[in-house]
This record gives structure tokens, C-alpha cells and sequence, in this order.
């Protein structure tokens, strides 16, 4: 499939970039056009011109500031995977984005793109959900942060306005006695998630006395296990523990069905996945 013509615009700098989008209504923004470009060819999306951010320096960093690392919006999966402050202060993030399809993908996608497309099987909105990140989008009416459990609204959906750009997604440097991981079961073909469940443990004197566990690949969005977090806080660490919260992993969701697993398997593969993503985010704890 070929897609059909579109203009091309590539701004040096954020203002020309939001100027060309409060300009032009049709304009879609181009990042790594990994998800873009082929919903583009099956003419399922026909800009009227697309906005490559490619040019705009400023997307393009990782910085620590205040305990908040800040990881620019065209930042590669790549770069997150290979990043050393990512690795030591946010080795889930490192995790989620070694996973991501293959080399080529993670060489052109971002992770503001993949933010952006919303796929409900995408590797990182389980991790930013069990980090508690938020997302920074401008637009020329000003700035805002949205934690990433009210950005992704649906399959393929956000919280983000036509005109808007994100520009920064924000994560917390890992303070001690906090253990993550990051477990998953993938479609082969494409490297993305049937079941990825993303943990964050912390102990203290052998209780659970925190826990995130976001899910991705189960339901139309990746979601907080919230039935899961409330079963382990405070309760041992041991491993009958992490067995009986995880049963509790696809409660309330209405799992997903297709060829490669029924939404009943899809299920209990989110109770197995979240036992083993939470044994290993605790022993890491430890
Ligand atoms: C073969 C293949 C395998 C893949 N496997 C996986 C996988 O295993 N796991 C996984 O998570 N993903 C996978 N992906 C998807 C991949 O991660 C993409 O990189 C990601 O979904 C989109 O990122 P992108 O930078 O390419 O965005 P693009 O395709 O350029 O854009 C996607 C959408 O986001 C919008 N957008 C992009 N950047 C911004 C921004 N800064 N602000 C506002 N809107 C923006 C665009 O307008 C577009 O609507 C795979 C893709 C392919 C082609």
C-alpha cells in the first residue's frame, strides 16, 4: 500500500512546531514512524502533512533534575535501553524498552511515539504506569502534566489535543529498598507484549510496604493492578504472598481475545506473569 500524498515539514525548533500545528488542523506529527507511516500506507490515517520532530534538539535529551528524571520525547528505545542513568536510577524503563520489537524498531521509535500511539500491547505504558510518570505536553496555549494513568484513556487513545506535542515524559530516580522487574510473554512475530506486567516492590523489615504493578497487552489500555498492590502492601514477602494478590491481576478487566490467546488464557497468563514480575521486583529489594 502506498499512502496518499501529504505534505512535509521539518522545524528546527518546539514554537515552528506547535505554529505549524495550530496552523494546520490536518497535520500529524512524525517521530519515529514506526506506527505512523503504517497506519499511513493502509490509509487509515491521511495527514495533511506530517511534522517531523526529528530536527528539535531539545527532544532529544535524558537529565536528572530533583530526583525527577526527564527523558526527551524523541529519545530512542534504544537510548533508553542503552542510557547508564536510565540503568542505574530506572532499570525497569531499560527493561521495558529491550523488549521492544527489533533492532530496527527500537533504532527509529520513541518512546514519546509510542506514549502517543497508545497501543494496547505497547511495552512501555505498564512500566511508566508501575513508576507513577507523568507525561509533559505544550501547546501554544501553555504547558501540562498528566500522569500517565489519565493520559492513556483507551486503545489507540490519549488524553492528548490535536495541537499538542508531548515533549518530556518524567520518572522517578529509584530510591533504596525499592526492587523492579519487568516479566513478559511476546507475540514472536512482532516482539509486542500477549502479557507484560511491570512491578515495583519496596520492603521494609521483610513486609511489603509498597507496590505498583501496571499491566500491559490484557485489556484495551495498560492498566494499575490496583486490586493486586492493595493485596501485597503490608503483607510478608514471601512467595504464598505474590500467589494470592496475582490471582487477583485481571480483576474487573475484560481481557483481550484474538489469534494468539483466548481472553480466558490471556488472563491467567496475567496472574502467572504478575507472581513472577512481583518475586522478582522483591528479590531485588531485598
Ligand atoms: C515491526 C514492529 C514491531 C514493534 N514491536 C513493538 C513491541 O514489541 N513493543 C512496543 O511497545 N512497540 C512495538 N512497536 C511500536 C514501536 O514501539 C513504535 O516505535 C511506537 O509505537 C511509535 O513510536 P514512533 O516514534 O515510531 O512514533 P510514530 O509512528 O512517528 O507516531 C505514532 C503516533 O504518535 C504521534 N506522536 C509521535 N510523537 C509524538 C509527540 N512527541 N507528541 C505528540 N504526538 C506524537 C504521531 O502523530 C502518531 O499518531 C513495533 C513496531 C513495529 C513496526
Amino acid at each position: 500500500m502506498i499512502a496518499a500524498s501529504f505534505d512535509y515539514s521539518a522545524p528546527e525548533t518546539l514554537a515552528d512546531a506547535l505554529r505549524v500545528l495550530s496552523d494546520d488542523p490536518e497535520a500529524k506529527i512524525l517521530a519515529g514512524g514506526q506506527s505512523l507511516i503504517p497506519i499511513m500506507k493502509l490509509r487509515l490515517s491521511i495527514p495533511s502533512q506530517v511534522v517531523d520532530l526529528g530536527g528539535i534538539i531539545d527532544l532529544h535529551a535524558i537529565a536528572e533534575e530533583e530526583g525527577i528524571i526527564r527523558i526527551g520525547s524523541m529519545t530512542t528505545h534504544e537510548q533508553v535501553e542503552h542510557s547508564e542513568l536510565l540503568s542505574e536510577k530506572c532499570p525497569l524503563l531499560v527493561a521495558a524498552a529491550s523488549g521492544i520489537g527489533d533492532v530496527q524498531v527500537r533504532n527509529r521509535g520513541t518512546i514519546g511515539g509510542s506514549v502517543a500511539h497508545a497501543d494496547p500491547a505497547a511495552d512501555y505504558p505498564a512500566a511508566l504506569q508501575a513508576l507513577d510518570a507523568k507525561v509533559k505536553v505544550v501547546s501554544s496555549a501553555g504547558e501540562k502534566i498528566i500522569p500517565i494513568d489519565e493520559f492513556i484513556v483507551d486503545a489507540l487513545t490519549t488524553a492528548l489535543e490535536p495541537d499538542e506535542i508531548i515533549t518530556e515524559i518524567h520518572v522517578p530516580t529509584e530510591s533504596t529498598g525499592i526492587g523492579t522487574a519487568y516479566e513478559t510473554i511476546v507475540q514472536p512475530a512482532s516482539g509486542y507484549a500477549i502479557v507484560g506486567v511491570a512491578a515495583r516492590i519496596g520492603l521494609s523489615e521483610g513486609n511489603i510496604s509498597f507496590a505498583r504493578v501496571g499491566i500491559t497487552g490484557v485489556g484495551s489500555k495498560a492498566y494499575r493492578a490496583l486490586a493486586v498492590e492493595k493485596a501485597l502492601e503490608g503483607q510478608p514477602a514471601k512467595d504464598d504472598t505474590y500467589g494470592i494478590a496475582s490471582r487477583v491481576a485481571a480483576e474487573g478487566v475484560e481481557a483481550l481475545e484474538d489469534l494468539h490467546a483466548s481472553s480466558e488464557y490471556r488472563a491467567h497468563l496475567a496472574t502467572v506473569f504478575t507472581c513472577r514480575a512481583i518475586a522478582a521486583a522483591a528479590g531485588r529489594a531485598q
